[in-house]
């Protein structure tokens, strides 16, 4: 075991804001209850949304398949608790466009019966794919906040080498205490979890980044080290600093490495995941439990009751806010889920817990909204900035809509931390423009891609009308001129079968007039009698010849 020994980085920007961690990291970890409805969007991941495998009026298990990743980059969704599936519909999901989404809406019967399960007694035995597949199988995301499918990111291919495993434990952004109190209250696990990890992808070191503010995680990992003797398991303290947490920062804090700009940690040889994944991760493959709830933080100054549950997903965060003790006097607050930086507003407190919440953030209403002050242009948005933007300019364009000189100005490595928000003077809400900018060059790119596959089956269908046309054109020409030279055939033709026919007819008038002068010259014949009606034919022709 290692502890501290390792060299440390810095990266430019950060900022100290005010932990408030204390008003719930001293509370354990609680089970929420069991809700009467759960509400389940099937799209609680990055990549495609998941295809519904039950109908309205079916029963279902804790932990049953209840909708089917779809594709590379998906996740699947079990069923929290056990019930009656009373309906698919739109609902309203957390989600920053505040729109409705497609969710699977269970009953539960408070029974909470699993349905059965296949836990694998040595899973550091199974190869990378088996470990992906229980994993995939899982449905288990990214829990830090990105919700990218977990499978995907331990599939590094063939021909990558991974030479470094991050689990982040930073949490660094302010109120959220949901990693803190699972490393120190299911450390043993998470590290399970880790070894599981690190097969599937054969990294040749591990190590857990936890920011110095929490030092009883530390303490407990270290204390659930001491049973993995073997272990390359590193855990590293890391200096208190916002957003150490992000992927990016926390890779460079602990191996000096810069993640390419537009690329990914595995072009570095680096994958990352979060310590809540990995203890999800242990709970799949040792266990066979599907994720099904996570941790989430509810915390803020307009709750009687900060703390930590265990909460099942499609809990409405009504039912969870009332599980901490509603708010302080009834007084109206503000949702937001995630924390003060990074967070999004949620209007609508009917609206689930799913997998990429980690916290609750319920905060009394500002009596008036703060207006804010023009830019001074101070500059100290970017002495913030992690990303080394110019977020001033980027909040300028932004504000014009000029919307190619915002992404000129890397918007899209703006990983939206607030820090620029954080420290301006005037007050400026730089990350929402940001949102906003990013929202409508999507949303210009998804109109322009759909554009351009309508324009591309006009362009088909006139390309498909024009050769018709000549086809028929072609035909037309090639009946015309077998017409034609039929006719030229056919009249010469005519005039030769009218000649004939005058032959014809007048040969069977010689023939006639023969046959009348022969009648004449010859004496007449006595009439034949008619045929006996009761004789056959044969009789007839025998007494003929007779
Ligand atoms: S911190 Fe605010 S006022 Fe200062 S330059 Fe940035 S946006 Fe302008
Ligand atoms: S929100 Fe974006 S622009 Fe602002 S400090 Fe963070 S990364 Fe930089």
């Amino acid at each position: 075991m290692k502890l501290n020994s390792r060299k440390l980085w810095n990266f430019k920007g950060g900022v100290h804001p005010e932990g408030h961690k204390s008003l719930s990291n001293s509370s354990a970890i609680k089970d929420a209850k069991i809700p009467s409805v759960l509400v389940l969007p099937l799209q609680q991941h990055i990549g495609a949304v998941a295809n519904p495998l039950v109908v309205p009026g079916q029963r279902v298990l804790k932990g049953e398949l209840i909708a089917q990743g779809e594709g590379m980059v998906s996740a699947s969704l079990h069923a929290p608790t056990s019930g009656t599936i009373t309906a698919i519909e739109e609902r309203p999901i957390p989600h920053p466009s505040g729109l409705m989404d497609l969710c699977i809406i269970l009953e539960s019967d408070q029974e909470d019966r699993w349905c059965s399960l296949n836990p694998i007694e040595d899973p550091l035995q199974l190869d990378a794919d088996a470990i992906r597949e229980a994993i995939r199988a899982a449905g288990i995301v990214g829990l830090g906040g990105a919700g990218f499918p977990a499978h995907v990111k331990l599939n590094p291919g063939a021909h990558t080498e991974v030479d470094t495993l991050i689990i982040n434990g930073a949490e660094c952004e302010p109120y959220i205490t949901c990693d803190d109190r699972l490393m120190r209250e299911r450390a043993e696990s998470i590290l399970c979890g880790i070894e599981i990890m690190a097969r599937a992808i054969s990294a040749h070191h591990i190590l857990i980044g936890v920011e110095d503010n929490k030092p009883e995680a530390i303490a407990a990992l270290n204390r659930a080290l001491q049973h993995h003797k073997q272990s390359r398991i590193e855990i590293v303290t890391v200096p208190t600093l916002y957003p150490t947490g992000g992927e990016r920062q926390l890779i460079k804090v602990l191996t000096g490495k810069e993640v390419p700009t537009q690329g990914i940690p595995l072009d570095i040889g680096i994958v990352c995941h979060n310590v809540a994944t990995a203890a999800r991760v242990e709970q799949a493959v040792v266990h066979g439990r599907p994720l099904i709830s996570r941790v989430v933080t509810v915390s803020g100054e307009a709750i009687p009751r900060p703390g930590n549950y265990e909460v099942l997903f499609g809990t409405p965060m009504a039912d969870l806010i009332a599980e901490a003790g509603g708010t302080i006097d009834q007084q109206p607050a503000t949702i937001i889920m995630g924390g003060p930086m990074m967070g999004l507003p949620v209007t609508d407190s009917a609206t689930p817990v799913t997998k990429t919440c980690n916290c609750l953030l319920i905060q009394p209403v500002q009596p008036r909204p703060t207006l804010h002050q023009p830019c001074i242009r101070c500059g100290e948005c970017a002495i913030s900035c992690p990303a080394q933007l110019q977020p001033q300019q980027l909040y300028w364009h932004a504000r014009a809509k000029e919307f190619d000189k915002v992404q000129d100005e890397h918007l899209f490595d703006c990983i939206e931390c607030g820090c620029c928000s954080w420290v301006c003077p005037s007050q400026i809400p730089l990350v929402h423009y940001f949102r906003f900018a990013k929202a409508e060059i999507w949303s210009q790119e998804r109109e322009k891609a759909a554009a351009d596959i309508a324009r591309e089956r006009h362009e088909f269908r006139q390309l498909r009308i024009e050769r018709e046309k000549a086809e028929r054109a072609e035909l037309m020409k090639r009946k015309k001129a077998a017409l034609a030279k039929k006719k030229k055939s056919g009249v010469s033709g005519s005039k030769e079968s009218i000649a004939a026919a005058v032959e014809r007819t007048k040969a069977k008038k010689a023939a006639l007039a023969a046959k009348e002068a022969k009648a004449a010259t010859e004496p007449s014949a006595p009439p034949t009698p008619p045929p006996d009606a009761t004789e056959n034919r044969t009789d007839e022709g025998e007494q003929r010849e007779i």
